[in-house]
C-alpha cells in the first residue's frame, strides 16, 4: 500500500505533513510543515506568532517569510515644532500657536519658550477642521 498525500504535502519540502505538523499559511494558504507539538518529532518550514492587531494566531510558511517584506514607510518625526506643523497642517504659525492655546491640540511648550506637538495631535486638528 503506498499512502496517498498527494494533497497532504507541505509546500516548503514536499515532504508530507503529519496531523500535527499540519499548518497553513496566513499569507499565501498553502500546506506547510510547523510542529505544534513538543512531544513529537516534527520539522518546521515557517513560523507561528501572536499578532498583537489581531489577538490571534498568525502561520507564515519560509516561502512566505523569505519574500521581501513590504517597504517600510520611513519614520516619520513623532513631534513637530511650530513651523513644521503650520507647514503639515497649511495654517500660519499663528493660527497654530492660536489653536495650541485655546487648547485645540495638545502642544507642549520647550524651556526656550517654542511649541511642540506630537504630530498625532495635528494629524487630529487636521481631521476637526476638515470636517468642522
Ligand atoms: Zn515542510
Ligand atoms: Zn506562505
Amino acid at each position: 500500500m503506498t499512502e496517498t498525500a498527494s494533497s497532504d504535502s507541505c509546500s516548503i519540502c514536499t515532504e508530507p505533513v503529519e496531523p500535527h505538523t499540519e499548518s497553513y499559511c496566513n499569507a499565501c494558504g498553502r500546506l506547510f510543515h510547523l510542529n505544534q507539538r513538543e512531544d513529537l518529532p516534527g520539522r518546521d518550514c515557517g513560523t507561528v506568532s501572536l499578532s498583537e492587531t489581531h489577538l490571534a494566531l498568525v502561520f507564515a510558511c519560509n516561502a512566505c517569510l523569505e519574500e521581501p517584506a513590504e517597504p517600510v514607510a520611513p519614520t516619520l518625526e513623532a513631534v513637530l515644532d511650530l513651523s513644521e506643523a503650520a507647514l503639515a497642517t497649511g495654517l500660519s504659525e499663528d493660527e497654530l500657536a492660536e489653536a495650541a492655546a485655546a487648547g485645540q491640540v495638545s502642544h507642549r511648550r520647550t524651556a526656550g519658550g517654542s511649541l511642540l506637538f506630537d504630530r498625532e495631535a495635528v494629524e487630529a486638528l487636521l481631521r476637526t477642521r476638515g470636517t468642522a
